[in-house]
């Protein structure tokens, strides 16, 4: 009860974020420097919820969901989490970017708190930074227009700055659980690759300025599904479905699988991505000829998309 209120609460306040600086990297001394919300818990410096307030957990069930009726079903089926509404071009997904699932980065004390996995090997270790509530809003596309890309491995590069159609740094994305996605690109200086080993074990971390988000796929998002009846296994490369999340320009982020089961055919573009129909698995197209990525280690990609093929971000 008490964190809808605070929720809806924090869904008036105007949007402060800035994501000027919002580029990830959290392993560097610069990173530590830059940290707003070093300290020990979560929050502190915000106005209203979550954190450090310790009023019982945030989880799938105390989130608070609120979706328009006119919003299009992929994101009435999927989403939670979000507050989301329409306009007569756009859905605006709204989010405090707070994970409704347990996490190191919600600092000790908090009652999604939990300690840092090190039982994945030494290279694991936590990143200075904490998570925080962080309200964001998404204006996606409902029919998003093509950029004609041909993404080929020269452009998925790994490097920021180097194709002036990479998604923007900072958050460009919403997860299915109302987590932010990031692009796969760390800070200039910084390396993705090594970064990961920040990652609790929903492989997300939070940025210096203590958005906590993904890079690739998590059980986060699959949790969502299985209490949605999709799957009974939320297990990244293994469940019946794999969705992610949505992209700002509105490039949904699937798994190994379709949204109908089936694994993906054809032939996928260097950063795991094609255009098809969207379609459930009683044939229904939730979204008609859309372009998407699928991360999926057996398929060699294993990041959320670095190009975006669709004109808008608005965030
Ligand atoms: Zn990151
Ligand atoms: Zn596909």
């Amino acid at each position: 009860m008490r964190s809808t209120t605070t929720l809806s609460l924090a869904f008036s306040l105007s949007l402060t974020l800035s994501f000027a600086t919002a580029g990830c990297g959290t392993s560097t001394p610069a990173a530590v420097a830059a940290t707003t919300d070093s300290g020990t818990t979560t929050d502190s410096g915000t106005t209203t919820t979550d954190g450090g307030a310790a009023t019982g957990e945030l989880t799938l069930d105390t989130c608070g969901t609120n979706i328009a009726a006119t919003a299009p079903e992929f994101f009435k089926r999927f989403f939670r989490c979000v507050t989301i509404t329409t306009t007569t071009t756009s859905v605006v997904i709204s989010t405090n970017a707070l994970p409704p699932h347990r996490s190191y980065y919600y600092g000790s004390g908090h009652a999604n708190y939990e300690d840092f996995d090190t039982t994945r090997g030494a290279t694991y270790r936590p990143a200075p930074n904490r998570l925080a509530m962080k309200a964001m809003a998404f204006t996606v596309p409902i029919a998003p227009v093509s950029r004609n890309l041909t993404i080929t491995s020269a452009m998925v590069d790994g490097t920021v700055g180097s194709n002036t159609n990479e998604y923007p740094m900072g958050a460009a994305g919403v997860a299915l659980d109302s987590v932010v996605l990031y692009n796969p690109l760390a800070r200039p200086g910084d390396d993705i690759e090594a970064e990961k080993y920040t990652f609790d074990v929903y492989n997300a971390h939070p940025s210096p300025d203590s958005v906590y988000h993904y890079h690739t796929t998590s059980k986060g998002p699959l949790e969502v599904l299985k209490k949605l009846g999709f799957v009974t296994t939320t297990e990244p490369g293994g469940a019946a479905i794999e969705l992610y999340g949505i992209m700002c320009d509105g490039t949904p982020v699937l798994g190994c699988k379709e949204l109908d089961a089936t694994s993906p055919t054809g032939t996928l573009d260097a950063q795991g991505g094609h255009a098809h129909d969207l379609k459930s698995g009683d044939g229904t197209v939730l979204l008609a000829g859309r372009y998407h990525t699928h991360i999926c280690t057996a398929t060699g990609r294993k990041f959320t998309p670095e190009i975006q093929y669709y004109s808008s971000c608005t965030r």
